[in-house]
């Protein structure tokens, strides 16, 4: 009676230990569709929005993670962040505290990562400026835009690709462009690195 018994229990235990194993097997191969397999999509997905992104005119802007380009598609690099005179230009800052990209008067202009806007009027020098508080001290400035194309209010919140207003010239501006400034901590950063290290580098 004793031995049977002992017997079943063994049995049933390694049942129940083949079922635990199975089920180990079935969780860990259900956790790497889940997880991993998405790991290996984005880069192709970013790579696949790139093209697209580049080649289509009036397509949202190329979209990586929870960031994006300020303008959708090719653009002209203007003055990079650091030492960058304007010739001509007396007004203009010297020591340039952003990164300026042109697609001509009116493109439209895409929030690059998700936040709430703090700004979204004249701002100094910088002209009709929207800029977007992302948390951690981590703002965003978008400067020069067109009179009247805010499409953006203080408060509102935004994520990478909503359109916040048109390119233009208004402030301290030499011709059509967007100002795109970075700033952490109430300093400005370089943009390119910034963008750079959430897959979207700039030209
Ligand atoms: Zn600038």
């Amino acid at each position: 009676m004793g031995a049977p018994a002992t017997a079943i229990a063994a049995l049933a235990k390694t049942r129940t230990g083949k079922r635990i194993a199975l089920a180990t097997i079935l969780f860990l191969l259900l956790l790497n569709a889940l997880i991993l397999t998405p790991l290996i999509a984005i880069p192709f997905a970013v790579a696949g929005q790139a093209v697209t992104g580049t080649i289509a005119s009036g397509a949202p802007p190329m979209v990586s993670g929870e960031w994006g380009y300020p303008l959708a598609g090719r653009y002209t690099k203007g003055r990079g962040y650091g030492f960058n005179p304007v010739i001509g230009c007396g007004y203009c800052s010297t020591a340039h505290q952003g990164y300026d990209m042109a697609q001509g008067c009116g493109s439209t202009i895409y929030a690059a990562g998700p936040g709430r806007v703090i700004t979204a009027g004249t701002y100094s020098g910088y002209g009709i400026t929207v800029r977007i508080d992302h948390g951690d001290s981590l703002i965003t400035l978008y400067g020069h835009m067109t009179t009247g194309s805010l499409l953006v209010r203080d408060g509102d919140e935004v994520t990478a690709g909503t359109p916040i207003g048109a390119e233009g010239n208004t402030g301290r501006s030499f011709g059509c462009h967007l100002h795109f400034e970075v700033s952490l901590g109430g300093r400005a950063i370089d943009p390119q690195p910034f963008m750079a290290a959430r897959g979207l580098p700039l030209a």
